[in-house]
């Protein structure tokens, strides 16, 4: 069972600010983590290893201070990481980034057939979700999105079936290996790497691989050149005057909420109610 699963540096977001004058998002200082999404796709893809037994590769697309990411994922118990690092790479939109990780993957797929790609739902810079989608199609492989839950794979059948969560419930799917699975946030717990994962972790040969060990000879394809998205502008929304104020009370009666409501908002505007009892005469 070998599994590759996709990882993405990012700044933590709860950190980061837009400058009020220039509207640049401000990273000075903003530690980098492992995309929290793609924790719990690494997590699933260990479970298998676990119970399967088999290979677990991490890769990332990003500037060579991703390693560090690459390498938590090593303590938490993956077998092998390839940083794809190329400064043509750079202004890579998510139509670029998924061609610089489909060529990656398949350099991977040349080494060592691989039965499963993950992907994180989104990231929490990006947020486009469109990178998993992306490389599925490039590879013509089946895409199961929001993924909660790997309920079994057939080695031999070459099967996997999913609870996939959609509006208004869980689906059950079944579909044919190798394909890529985005998966859901909230679905497993990361587990604590053990002592020697985290140092095999910090001294592991990482690969680093340029654009053309990933296999990658159109440079049209990738970087600003292979990137059609254009982002005008970023900008924070402006925070809003009024206040949000939870009403606490015991009566779940609908009508007297409405009463309880009603006269909270006339005594914070007495015009809306004499409007209201000049409408209703
Ligand atoms: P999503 O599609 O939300 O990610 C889904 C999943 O895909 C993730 O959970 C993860 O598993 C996987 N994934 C996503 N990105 C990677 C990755 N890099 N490596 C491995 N797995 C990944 N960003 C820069 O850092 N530098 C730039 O110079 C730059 N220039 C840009 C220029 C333009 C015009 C645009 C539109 C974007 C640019 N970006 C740049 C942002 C970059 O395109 C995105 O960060 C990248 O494509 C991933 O998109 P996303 O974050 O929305 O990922």
């Amino acid at each position: 069972m070998h599994s590759v699963v996709c990882i993405k540096q990012v700044p933590d977001s709860a950190q980061i600010r837009v400058h009020p004058v220039t509207n640049t998002i401000m990273r000075q200082g903003v530690p980098a983590i492992v995309n929290p999404y793609d924790l719990f796709a690494l997590e699933e893809a260990l479970r298998l290893k676990d119970t399967l037994g088999g290979t677990v590769t991490v890769v990332s697309m990003g500037p060579p201070m991703a390693e560090a990411a690459l390498r938590k994922c090593l303590s938490y118990g993956a077998d092998d990481a390839i940083l794809v690092s190329d400064r043509a790479f750079a202004g890579s939109d998510t139509l670029a980034t998924s061609y610089a990780l489909t060529a990656t993957i398949r350099r991977i797929m040349a080494n060592m057939p691989v039965n499963l790609i993950f992907t994180g739902k989104q990231t929490i810079d990006g947020d486009t979700a469109q990178v998993g989608p992306g490389i599925a199609k490039r590879l013509n492989y089946q895409l199961l999105t929001y993924v909660s839950k790997i309920v079994d794979v057939n080695l031999e059948k070459k099967e996997i079936r999913v609870e996939r969560r959609a509006e208004g419930g869980v689906q059950l799917l079944k579909t044919s290996m190798p394909c890529l699975i985005t998966m859901l946030e909230g679905t497993n717990e990361m587990r604590f790497g053990d002592l020697d994962d985290l140092f095999r972790a910090a001294r592991y040969p990482l690969k680093i691989w340029d654009r053309e060990a990933a296999g990658i000879d159109d440079v049209e394809m990738i970087g600003l050149k292979g990137s059609p998205t254009v982002v005008n502008k970023v900008f924070a929304p402006k925070p809003r005057s009024e206040r949000a104020e939870i009403i606490e009370t015991q009566d779940d009666d609908p009508k007297n909420l409405a009463v309880t409501l009603l006269a909270k908002m006339f005594t914070q505007n007495p015009k809306l109610e004499r409007e209201i009892a000049k409408r209703a005469r």
